[in-house]
């Protein structure tokens, strides 16, 4: 019986090193990291190029043997450096699907989608593989071209026969590395929506990889972040681009602006602060530390581009100044059709501002800039 019925994956302290000689912990390409992949879910590993995501997934496809820790898969303990244990890849219950979608060019489309059927781990015999795999390509909307050459098939097309073959191999989990980064933008789009609409339709589990923030966002149940090695923050997408931890999720995530911070003191109600920064004092709403563990110094305040408040002021005319509200200097700014993307500067410090396009400013513009606290947060790294 499974110590984890509602996990397809448990991922425990996984360590990977590819060098044999030195143990620091410098050398660790995925350091420490632990996860749970739920049933049915669509979790992305996401982060910057080298970050350790297509290692971690080469580890849960036993591709890569890792240096330590432990991968329980439905149930079943597939890496275990204490037990000795590790499952060879070809008997886990996995099925992946890579960058170039590994289809056979020398086999039909149906030869292709029956493959694990006639060579996987859940080897079937007879007419029934021949009819499981017409059905499968039935609901990709691939059956008519059932005896076409694989090689004949459209990218979009080749895309939903390895979602098929996939699946057909009755995997616990997909496993897919950046399988849409060798196509252009649009069909690269289109690809995601029919991709997701895939996997809600079957239900099955899948862990992704991509360095692609926005296609991690659109895609995904739970996002894990990682950066050199480590997570950042695994969450719901709404929860990482407006609740981020830290400055490199929420930088990563979108775009945002981050203020040193020199002080920090709680505010009387709430689980906010006041952090004091260059610009002056600015509440924030949330932090990303309760009080406890939030340092009295040091951080950031976070503020995303369309978060920040801005008017113009009349020349000659001293402004009034509300409270949260500053002096600043348009920079540059560009029309971008529906909105303007502004670079104002304060106290030498560059701020993104995301505006209405009838906002009338230009380069060289004195305007007041202001920070609402229920959409400024307090990161304490
Ligand atoms: P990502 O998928 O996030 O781009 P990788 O998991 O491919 O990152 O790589 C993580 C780190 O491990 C990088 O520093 C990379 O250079 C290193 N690495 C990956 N594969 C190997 C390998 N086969 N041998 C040595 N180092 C490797």
């Amino acid at each position: 019986m499974s110590k984890n019925p509602v996990n397809s994956i448990v991922i425990t302290e996984l360590r990977k090193s590819y060098d044999r000689t030195a143990g620091s912990e410098s050398t660790y390409a995925v350091d420490g990291v632990s996860f749970d992949v739920p049933k049915g879910q669509f979790v992305t590993l996401l982060g910057p190029s080298g970050c350790g995501k297509t290692t971690t997934l080469r580890c849960v496809a036993g591709l890569e043997q890792a240096t330590g820790g432990r991968i329980e898969m439905g149930g079943q303990v597939m890496f275990d450096v204490p037990q000795k244990i590790h499952v060879r890849p070809e008997d886990r219950p996995i099925a992946m699907v890579p960058q170039s979608y590994g289809i056979w060019p020398h086999m039909t489309v149906l030869d292709n989608a029956a493959f694990p059927m006639r060579h996987g781990r859940n080897r079937r015999k007879g007419q029934d593989i021949r009819a499981r795999a017409l059905d499968m390509l039935d609901q990709v909307g691939l059956a008519p071209m059932a005896d076409r050459w694989a090689t004949q098939l459209s990218g979009g097309q080749q895309q939903r026969l390895a979602f098929a073959r996939a699946l057909l191999g009755d995997p616990e989990v997909l496993l897919l590395d950046e399988p849409l980064s060798n196509l252009d933008a649009k069909l690269r789009s289109k690809l995601r929506q029919e991709l997701r609409s895939f996997q809600e339709q079957f239900g099955v589990t899948a862990l992704y990889v991509t360095h692609d923030q926005a296609e991690a966002l659109a895609l995904s149940d739970i996002v894990i972040v990682m950066n050199h090695g480590h997570i950042e923050q695994i969450d719901h997408p709404e929860r990482l681009y407006d609740h981020p931890r830290s400055s490199f999720v929420a930088d990563f995530i979108g775009s945002a602006n981050l203020l040193p911070v020199q002080d920090v003191s709680p505010l009387r109600d709430g689980d906010g602060v006041t952090a004091k920064t260059d610009v002056g004092p600015v509440v924030c709403g949330r932090s990303s530390a309760d009080e406890s563990q939030r340092p009295s110094s040091g951080g950031y305040v976070c503020v995303r581009p369309e978060n920040v408040r801005i008017r113009t002021t009349t020349e000659g005319q001293e402004p009034k100044l509300g409270d949260a509200e500053f002096l600043a200097t348009v920079d540059s700014s560009e029309f971008l059709g529906d909105r303007l993307e502004l670079v104002v500067r304060a106290a030498d410090i560059p701020i993104t501002v995301s505006a209405r396009a009838g906002l009338g400013c230009r380069p060289g513009d004195q305007v007041v800039v202001g920070f609402d606290a229920n959409t400024t947060t307090y990161l304490a790294s």
